[in-house]
């Protein structure tokens, strides 16, 4: 957990050092969202995130377009929400997580 912490903290200081760019993390579970910020007032302490770095740098309505019902809300808003929560998602992460780690 410590070297996973260390490797977190690295990546966000060259982050920072180079200006920083936007970033999409997805909640591993299987209705899971998209969300531009670790910090995410709809996460929990405990919520297990993937971070996503071939979205970065990618702009929240190319999220939205790419991710559909599962770019979340707070990260994400737009004036059509409703409309938003039946468009169809191109990216399921945990699908993507348990197919890597052969655990389907
Ligand atoms: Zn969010």
């Amino acid at each position: 957990m410590l070297e996973l912490t260390e490797q977190i903290a690295a990546l966000d200081r060259i982050y920072t050092e180079r200006g920083r760019w936007s970033r999409v993390y997805a909640t591993l579970s299987p209705r899971g969202h998209l969300h531009r910020d670790r910090h995410c007032r709809t996460l929990r302490p405990t919520t297990i995130l993937a971070w996503l770095v071939g979205l970065a740098d990618v702009s929240s309505e190319e999220v939205i377009a790419l991710a559909g019902w599962r770019a979340c809300g707070a990260c994400f808003p737009t004036a059509d929400m409703e409309r938003r929560r039946s468009l169809p998602s191109g990216v399921d992460a945990f699908a993507d997580y348990m197919d890597t780690h052969g655990r389907r």
